[in-house]
């Protein structure tokens, strides 16, 4: 059996309990068949200190996974994962060009980093492993193993959506980083409308031909591309949700909030969630269904992230005063309409704050699946389950159809859609969920990983490995 290799930019130590779905399906598909995980440490070393070994390969083995990792200088955590990862990609492929700071210091950091980790990673690698690399981070990584020789099976998963042509065409090393994906024998994306948006790209851009439906052929290559919508652990949110520390959180919540109707918000601080928005749909609910006030409560949670980057800043500043003035609003002596808490919440309470609350917000204005939405409905009671509130604009949003599905930047639609969660009848809410509990089942995080490697295990590979992929065109793209 081939080994897999998985390369992500952070890997996680197998031996603690995984944070978050990416981190629990590379860790079962990684301890199934052993293998390696090959990232960054999260360490920056320090360059003036001039330890030449700084770079060097730190590997660490637990049962039959072994995990390697490599530290970045300033410069590159500055470029490759600040700048480019995190201060072009991300807002592009979440569509916010406007937010998008075009400098050629992060480009060309960008590409030394994908360079270093291939040099790093080459000399590990036998012929048979299956190597999967994930993320926007790596998306050049194909490309430089390949210039190194590399002729085994690479997989590629893009965990964000995939923007439509009229946005990718604004990066300027767009054409570089669209052919760099080629290098691979498989890609895969969350939603059908990525899959969409990148045929499109490489059909326009790249007069790419489509051998079938899950075939294209650009840059002398051909590609295997699919949607794989990434899943939960649900046997795993189910008994969080009925053990010690998720029924002791259910219970107080359930105790505090007797006389209120709890509505959850759980996300990451970041400007794709859309939490202003949301806070003026919730504003809007008091406002247009006056029964709400005194009643219902919004707990949101935002956990911190990022706060190197400067538009994270100004969400959080734009947070605390929208949350302020709703509760110096509409707050009495005894309820405040509003909890905002910025910080995280431990994985094993998370379940059972889900369970006592009747209402989940998730309204992203982009997001590539949104794993927040799944463990809500997983941790619900099935005889009294809560009900999701979820923006169309979330890849989740093609799967979990039974949702009240909403338009985030419509304040006063999103409140309708609130008003009809919290008084819809429990039978229409045991129908729904099943329905929702069924399709989370079906894909779970489990099929996820194994649909994607079987894919890759069996894909068609193409011999002309001739580098095309990284050609000199990419050279001046990245201005390296
Ligand atoms: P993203 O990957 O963009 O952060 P997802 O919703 O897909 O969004 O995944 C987030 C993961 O992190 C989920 O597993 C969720 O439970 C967890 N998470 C998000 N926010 C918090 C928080 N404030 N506290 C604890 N866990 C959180």
């Amino acid at each position: 059996m081939s080994r897999l290799v998985v390369v992500s930019n952070r890997t996680a130590d197998p031996r603690k309990a995984a944070a978050g779905g990416l981190a629990v399906a590379v860790k079962e598909s990684l301890q199934q068949t052993g293998g390696l995980w090959f990232g960054w440490s999260g360490k920056i070393h320090d360059e003036s200190e001039h330890d030449a070994g700084y770079q060097d390969l730190r590997a660490q083995t637990v049962g039959n996974v072994t995990l390697a990792t490599i530290d970045l200088s300033q410069r590159d955590y500055d470029t490759y994962y600040l700048g480019y990862s995190n201060d072009v990609l991300w807002p592009v492929f979440h569509y916010r060009l406007d937010l998008a700071n075009f400098d050629v210091d992060f480009a060309a950091g960008y590409r030394r980093v994908n360079r270093l980790f291939a040099q790093k990673l080459m000399p590990l690698l036998k012929p048979d492993d299956l190597i999967w690399v994930h993320d926007y981070h790596l998306i050049p990584l194909a490309a430089e193993l390949r210039a190194m020789g590399c002729r085994n099976r690479i997989g590629f998963f893009l965990h964000v959506p995939m923007p439509p042509l009229e946005i990718m065409a604004a990066v300027p090393e767009h054409e570089w980083l669209m052919r760099s994906l080629f290098a691979y024998d498989l890609v895969g994306f969350q939603s059908e409308t990525d899959v969409t948006h990148f045929t499109h790209y490489v059909q326009s851009e790249a007069q790419a031909e489509q051998l079938s439906h899950d075939r294209l052929r650009a840059f002398n290559r051909t590609l295997r591309i699919g949607a794989y919508p990434i899943g939960i652990d649900v046997d795993e949110v189910v008994n969080l949700a009925q053990a010690k520390e998720g029924r002791d959180t259910f219970e107080r919540m359930r105790e505090e909030y007797s006389r209120r109707r709890l509505l959850l918000g759980v996300d990451r601080l970041d400007y794709s969630k859309g939490l202003p928005q949301r806070i003026h749909a919730f504003r809007e609910l008091l406002a247009q269904y006056p029964e709400n006030r005194s009643s219902a409560t919004l707990i949101q949670i935002a956990s911190p992230s990022r706060e190197a980057v400067g538009a994270y800043d100004d969400l959080r500043r734009q947070m605390d005063s929208l949350c302020g003035a709703i509760n110096g609003d509409y707050g009495e002596l005894d309820w405040m309409p509003v909890r905002y808490i910025h910080r995280n919440v431990a994985r094993k309470r998370l379940p059972g704050l889900y369970r006592a609350s009747r209402v989940a917000l998730v309204t992203p204005l982009r997001d590539g699946m949104n794993l927040v939405a799944k463990e809500f409905v997983a941790a619900q009671d099935p005889a009294d389950p809560g009900m999701l509130v979820l923006s169309r604009f979330a890849g989740a949003a093609e799967q979990l159809k039974e949702a009240l599905m909403v338009n985030p930047y419509d304040a006063h639609g999103t409140a309708q859609a609130i008003q009809r969660a919290l008084s819809m009848p429990l039978e229409e809410r045991i129908q729904r969920h099943e329905a929702l509990m069924s399709r989370i089942r079906k894909h779970d995080v489990h099929w996820w990983s194994s649909s994607f490697l079987h894919a890759l295990k069996h894909v068609e590979q193409d011999q002309g490995l001739d580098h095309n992929a990284k050609s000199g065109q990419s050279e001046r793209d990245t201005r390296a």
